[in-house]
């Protein structure tokens, strides 16, 4: 048995999800694309309790460095032929609160609808007012004001689903006749792994990617990367063969896990044993196959937290020493310098070579084994958001594409 619904399983879910009702006629299902709650029980006439799913993954692990946007997701309903508002009570896991983790579920919840006729979920995620969300000891509350019959999915994050994600792309690449897509590889569930690829095919490689962790929701970014190359930023079509992979773990994001696949391995984790070929997740062989057969000059793994916390976004800079060409050291350095002063920041958050968990990032090991400019760029920090990442998205492309011309 697998540790989450298999991909039938799953599209049978969504064709009938298991709601939870009140007496007064108010629902939730965590069975939706993104959707992520376990336990769910009504404790009232207008109120329904939730407990997050985690990732089956071990709390020492956890919180050494893995554990990043502990997420929750549902869809809610009103039933009835009057306006209503649901109570729906997070229940914050223990271990989250005694190593300091629950903020991930005590952020401003969020909104969008879901319009079971469309062709694809919608984008409007919105901030629930802050009136509407009451912190307890041990529980997140949110008022949800619902129409009659209408139906809303509450979250801690701006879900980007897979398949809006997919369309999406396959929207974009009908803007230049440069612009095609190619599946790089599959999840473990048999989920196409997309990237938008454009540009000159004889140009040096330039690669973006949205991190394995499906919890931050980097499709945000990614995708307008690809909007502002097929749009105001065409210039480079003529210097970089360009490609974009928004969401790497199409599994984690349909199935709503936080840092995992569909098997619960740490996939963000696990390029050391890609780059010589052991054993390592479906998903890290796709992409690491994919950077390997065609090295870029220069990479960039973006991640997106909204989160308090972080005081600001993070670049993640590897000891110059890692390349092995003097000249990409040098666009690294450069490049950190644009990152840092485009994030507002001091300081990198650097990385020395060999470091026991960091070289197991993807981006880690696009420096140590292909020599290309590589950065984890992590967009966090109180004041991020979704609209705020598709701005930042292509600004982090800009420099890296500037930085790193002329490299061959
Ligand atoms: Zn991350």
């Amino acid at each position: 048995m697998p540790p989450y619904p298999s991909r039938a399983d799953f599209e049978q879910r969504l064709a009938s999800p298991d709601w939870t009702v009140t007496d007064a006629g108010l629902a939730a299902t965590a069975d939706i694309e993104c959707g992520n709650a376990t336990d769910i029980e009504t404790t009232g006439p207008v109120s329904i309790s939730v407990a997050p799913l985690e990732d089956d993954v071990p709390v020492q692990m956890q919180i050494q460095g893995p554990i990043s946007a502990y997420s929750m997701c549902v869809l809610t309903e009103n039933r009835s032929d009057r306006p209503a508002e649901l109570e729906l009570e997070v229940r914050v896991p223990a271990w989250l609160i005694d190593h300091g983790f629950d903020y991930f579920l005590r952020k401003r919840y969020m909104t969008s609808s879901l319009d079971v006729a469309a062709p694809r979920p919608a984008l409007d995620c919105k901030l629930l007012t802050s009136d509407r969300q009451r912190d307890g000891a041990d529980t997140v509350s949110v008022t949800i004001p619902l129409a009659p019959h209408e139906q809303r999915v509450i979250s801690t994050t701006a879900r980007y689903p897979y398949s809006t994600c997919c369309e999406r792309l396959a929207e974009l690449a009908t803007r230049h006749p440069s612009a095609q897509l190619v599946e790089i590889g599959q999840s473990v569930q048999g989920r196409p792994i997309i990237a938008l690829e454009a540009g000159n095919r004889s140009a040096p490689r330039a690669v973006f990617t949205g991190t394995l962790q499906p919890g931050e929701q980097s499709a945000w970014a990614v995708t307008a990367m690809a909007e502002a190359v097929l749009g105001e930023d065409a210039r480079w079509l003529d210097d970089y063969h360009l490609s974009f992979v928004p969401q790497t773990n199409p599994d984690g994001i349909v199935l709503g896990l936080c840092n995992v696949n569909a098997l619960d391995e740490l996939a963000a984790f696990g390029f050391e044993e890609a780059t010589v070929g052991a054993a390592c997740p479906a998903e890290v062989k796709a992409l690491w196959g994919y950077l390997a057969a065609s090295p870029p000059v220069v990479y960039v793994d973006f991640h997106f937290l909204r989160q308090p916390d972080h005081d600001r976004p993070k670049t993640y800079f590897f000891a110059p020493e890692i390349y092995d060409d003097a000249a990409r050291a040098e666009k690294a350095i450069a490049l950190n310098a644009r990152l840092l002063a485009l994030s507002g920041a001091a300081h990198p958050y650097g990385v020395e070579v060999g470091h026991e968990l960091w070289r197991g990032l993807s981006s880690y090991q696009a420096a140590a084994a292909l020599d290309a400019v590589s950065f984890l760029y992590q967009y966090t920090g109180p004041t991020t958001s979704h609209t705020e990442a598709r701005t930042r998205g292509p600004q982090v492309m800009r420099e890296a594409l500037e930085v790193c011309l002329g490299l061959s």
